[in-house]
């Protein structure tokens, strides 16, 4: 089985309810649900999209920023070396990192913070997954992309934003790739949607 059909396959068998306090019954609804504090547990039909997208892999490093219910990052750990996930909620970041502990996700470093810093004492990053709306790339988050590294995040205004797909090449020029459209919650700090 190749890394596309063991991700699938994983995301398949991962029950969303397990990452839901509220709306638990409706948690096989191919829809973004609320996790309290106006957040939303993405809608995973895009979880599977973008963490495809995203290519990761067991022997390389992820940086997530968007813990949330913890639901990527869940899927995340199991297909990386170690996974860096930042969230700025604090009840939030609580309660992800007691429900991925309490599920036996053992690669998980958290963080309470501004996750457009990136998380600099651990860079560079193989991938790097943003799960909430940038109004602009944040040029933290790029240096901080290892060479041959990919980047997937929403960039746009609160009414809609382009899903991109930024790669840094081996001699350090970045590309960026339109690969959808698609509807997040703001990623708050200093590149926030307007
Ligand atoms: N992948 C998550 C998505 C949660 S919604 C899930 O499926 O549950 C996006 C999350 O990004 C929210 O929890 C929000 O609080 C967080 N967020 C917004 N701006 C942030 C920032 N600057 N740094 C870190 N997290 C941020």
């Amino acid at each position: 089985m190749n890394t596309n059909d063991k991700i699938k396959k994983y995301f398949y068998k991962l029950d969303r309810r397990l990452f839901l306090d509220a709306y638990k019954e409706s948690s096989e609804i191919d829809l973004p649900l609320p996790i309290g504090y106006g957040q939303t547990i993405s809608q995973p039909s895009l979880v599977l999209d973008m963490t495809l997208m995203l290519m990761p892999e067991p022997h390389l490093r992820t940086l997530e920023i968007g813990t949330g219910s913890g639901y990527q990052t869940a899927i995340l750990s199991e297909f990386s070396k170690e996974v860096f996930t930042i969230e700025r909620i604090s009840q939030l970041y609580e309660k992800a990192k007691i429900r991925l502990d309490g599920l036996g996700y053992q690669n998980i470093y958290y963080k309470l913070d501004d996750g457009t810093m990136g998380w600099k004492s651990f860079a560079p990053f193989d991938r790097i997954m943003v799960t909430a709306a940038a109004r602009f790339i944040p040029p933290a988050l790029t240096d901080q992309l290892a060479v041959n590294g990919r980047m997937v995040i929403p960039v746009g205004g609160s009414s809609g934003q382009e899903l991109l797909l930024v790669t840094k090449a081996a001699d350090g020029v970045i590309n960026t790739e339109i690969k959808g459209y698609v509807q997040f919650v703001p990623l708050i700090g200093k590149y926030e949607t307007p």
